[in-house]
């Protein structure tokens, strides 16, 4: 049983605070100085993550070893509100290499652990999740890349679309499915090193938002991995990664742009309050419009963040009973029934949830703002332009809404009858 940990006066453990505190004062030395440029430029956050790596944020969803525990979600959470609150493109590009680290903790053999984790919680290695493929859209479980089996280990073929981090990862996280016939969700996950012959990366970034993240095609062109580069059994990918990976990225998710909603109001509070009529000598805060904009983006940032922070201590519960379960060699059978639980709906829920609000409220900031804040370089035109990517993302919001919809009206999820 994981230890239990005394909650402070903020309702956090003494870890969760510890990884809040120390990214927010990240955030405030480093982070926040350099999010306009990164925009403007167009630019990868390197340096953001060298300091990150240093201070120990890019492993903490990985145990030591066995015996030890890893930081929860919630921790994970509040690490990434305060990334998204100084620059959405380093959050985001956090957001898509922690998201695979549960999975890959709960699978690593002790050769793998020693190998290939340990780099990634000293802060060496910056990974990448590769899912999403040109052909399929945002249906991620209807799979077209696949791998075929060798003496020392597979070949993978892959097309994967919007790969974050693409080009400056150390490594690749990239499902396939397990032969060219295999059905398309009979998965195996493979560990691929970005120096692997037959990457190859197309493009450069060039967005309209999230513009210092590296969201790019990648072609895997027979590339071949040994044994160690394979996590979990064959076959059985699909399942770990709907209750591993599914899970911190839709939360995750969530958090960045809770953290994005929160800069945006504290942007229309600073001008609300500093912008002065001359005939007047009244503040724009003056005016019973702008009371009213304001109390409605507080409303509903803060109804997102309860749903937020609820969200990722269920999904902290759920894991602990997994991670329960895993030594017993019956995980992959268990999955299964969580198709059935609530808790896929509240994860969809906040996804949902929160890249609704950010868009209201960077409208309503941009609103607040005027004139002024249509000018390219001003924080409230880049948060209005990084809210729009969060609906977009995998699982879009329709199709989010009408997987919820089937589950909602005991239907089944389409992968539940797949052949
Ligand atoms: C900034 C950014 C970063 C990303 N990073 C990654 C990453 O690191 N790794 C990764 O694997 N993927 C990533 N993605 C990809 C993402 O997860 C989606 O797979 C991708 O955005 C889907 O785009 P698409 O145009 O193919 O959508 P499509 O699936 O073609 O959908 C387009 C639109 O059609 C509608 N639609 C389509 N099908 C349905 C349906 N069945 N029901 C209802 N409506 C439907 C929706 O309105 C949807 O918005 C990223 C995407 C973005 C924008």
């Amino acid at each position: 049983m994981p230890k239990k940990e005394s909650p402070n006066n903020l309702g956090l453990t003494t870890t969760q605070s510890k990884w809040k505190n120390l990214t927010s004062s990240l955030t405030s030395d480093i982070i926040k100085k350099t999010a306009k440029e990164i925009d403007l430029n167009h630019t990868f956050p390197t340096n953001n993550f060298k300091e990150m790596g240093k201070a120990g944020l890019l492993g903490i969803p990985i145990r030591k070893d066995i015996t030890s525990q890893a930081s929860d979600l919630t921790s994970i959470i509040h690490v990434i509100e305060e990334l998204a609150k100084a620059c959405t493109s380093t959050a985001q590009s956090y957001l898509m290499h922690i998201s695979a680290l549960p999975m890959l903790d709960i699978l690593a053999t002790d050769q793998q652990r020693e190998s290939l984790l340990t780099p990634i919680i000293e802060g060496h290695h910056l990974g990448s999740f590769a899912m999403s493929e040109p052909g399929t859209g945002s249906r991620w479980w209807h799979m077209e890349s696949y791998c075929k089996k060798t003496t020392s280990g597979h070949i993978i073929n892959a097309s994967k679309s919007f790969v974050t981090n693409a080009g400056q990862c150390q490594y690749y996280i990239v499902p396939v499915k397990t032969s060219q016939s295999a059905s398309p969700d009979d998965l195996n996950i493979f560990y691929i090193e970005s120096s692997t012959k037959g990457i190859n990366v197309k493009g450069r970034q060039n967005t309209m938002g999230l513009r210092g993240t590296s969201s790019l095609p990648v072609e895997f062109n027979q590339c071949r991995v040994s044994k160690i580069h394979q996590f979990g059994n064959t076959g059985e990918g699909f399942h770990f990664l709907m209750a591993y990976v599914l899970p911190i990225y839709q939360i995750g998710l969530s958090a960045v742009y809770l953290g994005v909603a929160e800069s945006a109001y504290q942007e229309a509070l600073h001008h609300s309050k500093t912008r002065i009529y001359s005939d007047t000598k009244k503040t724009l805060a003056d005016s019973e419009t702008i009371q009213r904009y304001i109390t409605e983006m507080r409303l509903k940032i803060d109804q997102t963040r309860e749903l937020v922070y609820k969200v990722s201590k269920m999904a902290n519960h759920v894991t602990n009973i997994l991670n329960e379960i895993a030594p017993l060699g019956i995980l992959n059978q268990t999955l299964t029934g969580l198709y059935n639980d609530d808790f896929l709906i509240y994860v969809g829920e906040v996804k949902i949830a929160s890249c609704e609000m950010v868009k209201f409220v960077t409208d309503t900031t941009m609103k607040i703002c005027g004139g002024s804040a249509y000018r390219t370089g001003h924080t409230s035109e880049r948060l209005l332009r990084d809210s729009f990517a969060g609906s977009l993302q995998g699982p879009n919001d329709d199709i989010l809404k009408t997987l919820l919809g089937k589950k909602l009206l005991g239907l089944p999820f389409p992968w539940e009858t797949q052949k």
